[in-house]
């Protein structure tokens, strides 16, 4: 077994500063990926952070490594592009719970049913941030939005319970203020052969007045301080609905099967980018330009 060469944070920080507002959760999961991919060693070259849009989706470019930012709710789709291109790479996908569990759901389910080899970090704060605070599939019921002045009138999505039947082989609850914790379970996603959902506690502190650090910081507990074992699937179905006055943050459920991977023939002889296609030097400069 190789030895892991820790890396410190700075290896990762990015070219620019993250424009945030003074207090967003997504401070502490940039953060914290930036440590786990520190702790795991690995190569700027070797960790791809793709996102779709949203205040959260704007982090791949304030971390030092391959990124892409491309289009709201698609972020999946492209990230499962990349993956089966290069299936060496660490494929990382950051973003809200708008654009995940909103616009881009779809994806979301067939990647989990897919079991493709990502990692999805989903900065959860219950709303819509960049387009200053509409409801959000994780809005509560009865709460006041924009554009929900007479409070939320349906029932949020729980989307550990829908990773659950999905099929998501790897599903944690985790939040911003809970670095060391965080870190750990991102870095244990990262490490997961398979799908990883972490969804994270992130609260919008200029838009959602409800869900904030402090309504977190009472509310949640570790799961990894109780005796709950992740890897039975009919507690994990109760345990991930658990919310209100006692929350559980930690790894809900973990278990092993067949990726997509593992199934496509294509990749038998290693990753799509380092097979011989027969192309001359011109050949390769012409598609080059064709398509870049
Ligand atoms: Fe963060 Fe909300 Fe500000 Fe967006 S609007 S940067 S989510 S605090």
């Amino acid at each position: 077994m190789a030895t892991v060469v820790e890396l410190p944070l700075e290896t990762y920080k990015g070219p620019v500063d993250p424009d945030w507002c003074p207090g967003c959760g997504d401070f502490g999961v940039l953060r914290a990926l930036q440590r786990a991919a520190g702790k795991l060693g690995i190569h700027h070259k070797d960790l791809m952070v793709v996102s779709g849009i949203g205040c959260s989706s704007n982090l791949p470019g304030y971390i030092h490594a391959y990124g892409f930012h491309g289009l709201h709710g698609r972020a999946l789709a492209q990230a499962t592009g990349m993956k089966l291109g290069n299936h060496d790479l660490h494929v990382v996908i950051t973003g809200g719970d708008g654009d995940g569990y909103g616009i881009g759901i779809q994806h979301f389910i067939h990647s989990m049913r897919r079991n493709i080899d990502l990692t999805y970090i989903v900065m959860d704060n219950e709303i819509y941030g960049l387009t200053t605070g509409q409801a959000s599939p994780t809005t509560e019921r009865g709460e006041w939005t924009k554009s929900t002045p007479g409070g939320c009138p349906e029932d949020e999505l729980n989307p550990l319970a829908l990773a659950m039947v999905a099929g998501a082989t790897y599903i944690a609850r985790g939040s911003s203020a809970e670095q060391e914790h965080l870190t750990n379970l991102i870095a244990q996603g990262i490490q997961h052969k398979g799908f990883s959902l972490i969804d994270v506690f992130s609260p919008c502190v200029t838009y959602n007045k409800h869900n904030t650090h402090q309504w977190f910081k009472e509310r949640v507990y570790k799961l990894e301080e109780t005796d709950y074992e992740p890897t039975d699937y009919e507690r994990a179905l109760v345990k991930v609905r658990e919310w209100g006055d006692q929350i559980p943050i930690g790894v809900c459920y973990q278990t092993s099967r067949p990726t997509y991977e593992d199934g496509e023939p294509a990749l038998k002889k290693g990753p799509l980018v380092r097979h011989n296609l027969g192309l001359t030097p011109e050949q390769r400069r012409a598609l080059l330009q064709e398509f870049m």
